[in-house]
């Protein structure tokens, strides 16, 4: 038994040493076109590898085991370093089915959206400038004068996202006093933010009322004292309480606010400028309809249904918005250039609401008829199908995708998928396979199959899930 040992001193000897990889032709092809010191990592964490995989070895496997030679340990360090080089935030292929993806970065831009952001993130300009009158002037002043047109509200404020308007909102106008809140609107949404832990910070008071389904006007208008700073609404992002319910709109929240002399704001999470009742989806009543209910104070999202950067954006009475304007914490939450950049030319778009539609990705992924989807669907899967070798079975399959990003919550939207499964391959390892392609192609599982859904697709996205796919390897 024992004369099989062979030391492990001695088979360690026979894994290449740095220098020699390399010298290999594989690594001096990487070093042409990558930095030395991404390649060296490469190589040494290839070989730490090797050794740790011959330390895990059992004595009696040691006399016959093959050691990683210098050729193929080359190979594998310039994958590596050509992995490590590429930056890590990266490009993928949305094939979830979710519009509004908040993993996957939620709206993508408008291709005129990222050439105006280029143009002013590599260049100087007028951002804080006025150019008329040749001194300094307001970053948001391009926003509040499209804000206003859109809406119809009095003044806006942007801010670094939703969260922050509302922090900035309750610190501003209740910090120290109460806010009145629905039980049914205490919302989480993905991503960490509870409404009420977002209160705690701002040092206001919550003070509930109603019950979780149901929520009445004399709820709040018995809550209402000489300490009540606001009377808030929550937009059910990412959920829609259904059966015995009843919640106060709006306008009559606003009403009650006038009679007692207490501002109300509601936070409505994404914030819709579009009627999609043409497109089958339900109602969501839009930013413009809300400020008219006569709310003092509206927050929404950038980068939701609006379809721009991630901002919060505050739009209400001008005398409540110049107070939010003048707290300090205005400076902490300030929007960068790249923001201003994106959601001016974003707004833009809205001047003509059927330009936004066909402009704006999440739109037009939105409000693509399913018939669309059908015919991506099956000129797709005979390009996959024509992948004959990887033992890949491809359906075509009706299915139901997702708004996302806490918008519209019961809408369902009908869509068109791929169904793949493979002989011997878990819908796991082809989940895996598509996720980690140099173009990531991010999909679902359901059942016994692995899920590209058409509804998200962004042009030229068949390329790369056919791309991808070539890359599995024949069975
Ligand atoms: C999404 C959402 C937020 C948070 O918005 P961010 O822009 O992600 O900070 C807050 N409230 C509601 C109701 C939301 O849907």
């Amino acid at each position: 038994m024992s004369e099989s040992v062979v030391g492990r001193q001695e088979v360690f000897s026979r894994l290449p040493a740095v220098d020699e990889v390399l010298r290999e032709e594989a690594i001096q092809a990487a070093l042409a076109s990558l930095p030395r010191p991404i390649v060296v990592e490469a190589v040494k964490s290839v070989l730490d590898e090797a050794r740790e995989t011959l330390l895990a070895l059992e004595d009696e496997a040691l006399a016959e085991v093959v050691v990683l030679g210098a050729h193929e340990a080359a190979a594998r360090s310039a994958e590596r370093a050509a992995e490590a080089a590429r930056p890590a935030l990266r490009r993928v292929v949305n094939a979830t089915g979710v519009v509004l993806h908040t993993n996957l970065g939620r709206s993508p831009l408008a291709p005129a959206v990222g050439d105006h952001i280029r143009q002013i993130g590599t260049a100087y300009s007028n951002l804080e400038y006025d150019l008329a009158a040749g001194r300094r002037g307001s970053r948001y002043a391009p926003l509040v004068r499209l804000l206003t047109t859109l809406t119809g509200a009095e003044d806006a404020l942007v801010v670094n996202n939703n969260a922050a308007a509302v922090l900035l909102c309750l610190e501003t106008l209740a910090a120290g006093r109460e806010v009145i809140v629905s039980r049914g609107e205490l919302i989480e949404i993905g991503g960490a933010f509870r409404l009420p832990d977002v209160m705690v910070k701002s040092g206001a008071v919550l003070r509930e009322v109603g019950t979780t389904n149901r929520t009445h006007l004399g709820d709040y208008a018995r809550a209402v004292s000489d300490e009540t700073a606001l009377l808030l609404k929550v937009h059910p992002s990412n959920y829609a309480i259904q059966g015995f319910t009843a919640s106060v709109s709006a306008a009559e929240l606003a009403q009650l606010g006038r009679e007692r002399g207490v501002p109300v704001m509601e936070d409505l999470g994404s914030g819709n400028f579009i009627d999609w009742r043409p497109y089958g989806l339900p109602h969501e009543p839009t930013v413009s309809e809300v400020v008219a209910s006569g709310v003092d104070l509206v927050t929404f999202s950038g980068d939701k249904l609006l379809g721009g950067p991630q901002a919060g954006i505050i739009l209400g009475r001008a005398a409540l918005v110049g107070r939010l304007k003048e707290n300090p914490l205005t400076r902490a939450l300030r929007v960068d250039k790249f923001t201003v950049a994106g959601l001016e030319a974003t707004l833009r778009l809205y001047l003509e609401p059927e330009h936004a539609i066909e402009a704006i990705p999440a739109l037009r992924l939105l409000a693509a008829p399913a018939e669309r989807l059908e015919a991506r669907a099956r000129a797709l899967a005979d390009r996959l199908r024509a992948l004959a070798d990887r033992g890949l079975r491809v359906e075509v399959r009706k299915e139901v995708a997702q708004v996302g990003g806490g918008a519209l919550p019961t809408a369902s939207l009908p869509t068109w998928v791929i169904a793949l499964s493979a002989e011997g391959r878990s819908p796991n390892s082809l989940e895996e396979a598509f996720r980690t392609s140099p173009t990531p192609v991010i999909g679902r599982i359901r059942e016994e199959a692995f899920l590209l859904d058409c509804r998200t697709l962004l042009e030229g996205d068949e390329d790369r899930i056919a791309e991808a796919a070539s890359r599995i390897p024949p069975q």
